[in-house]
């Protein structure tokens, strides 16, 4: 096998034992990597209604096949687990450069399971493994983190996935950090590693992956870089001002949620847009590990130093969403949710939702103490006061470590509560682009907009325009196309900012060329189909009722939008779902059906 080790490292911490295993290429056409690996595994061994902070919860840190090589964004991992955010399947991704040393240990994925009574860190140098104490460690940010280890071990050149207090104190939406500023954010799947007490994985390698055709497999990465550097968001907006480019094309759009989905044009928008901070803050950007990109940022503040970040999401989560212009205090609230080791877009969410609960009147001054910051929309306070206190379950920070929902059922105001599966809405108002918003409803880990960027076609032109208000048949196969080619690409090893500028056959091309494989586009779709719906097994097993829970706040679907270019524009998911339903080939309330499961080959669980 070309670009796989075909090994797997099994870490029990309730016995402490590790042990190798072995994969061959049936299974690895068949599920292709990270996100594949990692469903597979979960609906083989585990009952996907455990606990999610049980030691009997597995957590999988995997790898593409790509990840480690040379081709365009190849340095991608993902942490797979049960979310204790959705009580759902969390696959949470990551770029940076820890993937790629764990693929240059010699190890394509670890599967973690059991739990340990005391702090501890993975050591892995190739093929030599440690479990080691990290009683040391507990209660250490990120850097502070990272910092120790790297003089504990003398090597500068680790790389380290880990969490922070965050995860440690079970926050519901704490993310595995890595390289510092990355984040596997989504789910709460830092918290899954808190409560293994697993507080750190340091990966040290020296191995090269190997592909079937060195020259071929160069030719082809230099065609699909040369095709990201001319394309003018992959080659232009994103390397100039990173994915907060956005901020100023989603507001003019008229999808730049306001004040907790109330408004969709924010006023200050362009104050803390990409080209504000380009102008006030960036030092320079910082891409991920074989990335042509180079979305990441580095800023300077006086109050912080040099940070990274922050990208379009937690700008809009810690700025619009909670009415709050101030792009220094944002850009600071990100550094320290990244040093705790939090989900910017969670976390902002929750804020958010608090702020809502709190202008209706159901969230009290009494509820929060006499020596909080009141919930009132654009009160930077609120980030100061609040993050550190959610990251160490201080005061009414316990209840915001719960997540916005749990936070919107203690005081009576779910409907308040914008999310979808428990799990807080990223960036886009639906109601201005319908199928993204049809994506939010029927996404396996709730709210979230990555794994279908249907923004791309309904806003952006990518890889052809589509009307955000047409619903028609094509939009609800666009939409099934964009998460089965979403899955692919995070199962490859690759970063989905690669769509702006690669269509599918590029991915089929790098695949093959690296693998030595002869599989057309459509075989390697059906990969992505199959992994969406084995997670949409594991969801259904876990309990999910279709019916109830492929759906989207209130708001969205019978407020019509108050200002801007979708004035008076709801979601009509009603008449998208039963199409969603029956051209996925599921029943009508949303069940996989027999004839699927034999046909993606997943009637095995
Ligand atoms: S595009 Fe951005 S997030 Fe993706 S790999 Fe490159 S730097 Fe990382």
């Amino acid at each position: 096998m070309f670009a796989y080790w075909g090994k797997i490292l099994r870490v029990n911490l309730t016995d402490g034992t590790i042990k190798e295993e072995t994969f061959d290429e049936k299974f690895a056409k068949k599920w292709l990597g990270t996100r594949g690996f990692g469903i597979y595994y979960l609906l083989k061994e585990m009952d996907p209604t455990v606990d999610p902070f049980s030691p009997e919860n597995k957590m999988i840190f995997a790898t593409g096949p790509l990840t480690g090589t040379t081709a365009p964004t190849g340095g991608r991992y993902m942490v797979i687990t049960k979310s204790p955010l959705t009580g759902y399947i969390a696959m949470a991704n990551s770029g940076g450069f820890f993937g790629a040393e764990l693929k240059f240990a010699g190890w394509d994925a670890i599967i973690v399971e059991g739990a340990s009574d005391h702090p501890v860190y993975l050591y892995i140098n190739d093929e030599s493994v440690e479990i080691r104490d990290a009683s040391h460690l507990w209660g250490k940010t990120s850097t502070e983190t990272e910092e120790a280890l790297k003089e504990e071990i003398g090597d500068k050149r680790i790389r380290v996935a880990l969490i922070g207090p965050a995860g440690e104190n079970l926050v519901r939406f704490a993310a595995v950090m890595n390289d510092e500023h990355r984040a596997a954010g989504r789910g709460g799947v830092g918290a899954v590693m808190g409560s293994k007490k697993l507080k750190a994985i340091v990966v040290r390698g020296h191995k090269r992956v190997e592909v079937a055709d060195r020259a071929k497999f160069t030719s082809v990465v230099k065609e699909k870089t040369d095709k990201l550097r001319n394309d003018p968001t992959a080659g232009g907006g994103l390397p100039k001002y990173g994915t907060a480019v956005l901020v100023n094309i989603i507001n003019q759009n008229g999808l730049y949620p306001t004040r907790n989905f109330q408004y969709s044009q924010f006023e200050y928008a362009e104050e803390q847009s990409g080209e504000a901070m380009a102008a006030k803050y960036l030092i320079r950007n910082k891409p991920c590990y074989a990335c042509p990109i180079g979305c990441g940022r580095v800023n300077k503040l006086p109050t912080t130093g040099v940070t990274e970040g922050p990208e379009y999401e937690s700008i809009w989560a810690l700025g619009a969403h909670n009415g709050i212009n101030d792009l220094a205090s944002i850009i600071e609230a990100n550094h320290w949710a990244d040093e705790y080791g939090m989900d910017t877009i969670s976390l902002g969410g929750t804020l958010a939702t608090a702020m809502e609960l709190y202008e209706k009147g159901l969230l009290k001054q009494e509820d929060l103490g006499e020596e909080a910051p009141p919930f009132r929309w654009g009160n930077t306070e609120v980030l100061h006061y609040y993050i550190e206190k959610i990251a160490k379950r201080e005061g009414f920070g316990d209840k915001l470590a719960e997540g916005g929902y749990r936070l919107a059922e203690m005081y009576n105001g779910t409907e308040y509560f914008m999310g979808v599966k428990k799990q807080e809405l990223p960036a886009y108002d639906p109601r201005g682009a319908e199928g993204h918003g049809l994506g939010y409803a029927t996404n396996n880990r709730g709210g979230c907009h990555i794994k279908q960027y249907m923004i791309s076609p309904e806003i952006l032109g990518y890889p052809y325009k589509m009307d955000p208000h047409d619903i028609g048949d094509e939009k609800v196969k666009m939409v099934i196309l964009f998460q089965d080619l979403t899955a692919l690409i995070d199962a490859a090893g690759l970063c989905v900012f690669t769509t702006f500028g690669l269509g599918a056959d590029d991915y089929r091309d790098m695949l093959n060329a690296a693998l030595g494989w002869d599989l057309s586009t459509e075989e390697y779709l059906k990969i992505g189909e199959r992994i969406w719906n084995a997670e949409r097994l594991f969801n259904l097993r876990a309990g999910l009722d279709p019916l109830k829970e492929d759906t989207l706040p209130k708001r969205l679907l019978e407020e019509p939008v108050r200002n801007g270019p979708n004035k008076g524009h709801v979601v009509r998911l009603h008449l998208m779902l039963p199409k969603y339903y029956k051209f996925r080939g599921w029943t009508e309330d949303g069940k996989i059906t027999e004839e699927k499961m034999k046909e993606l080959g997943i009637d095995e669980f």
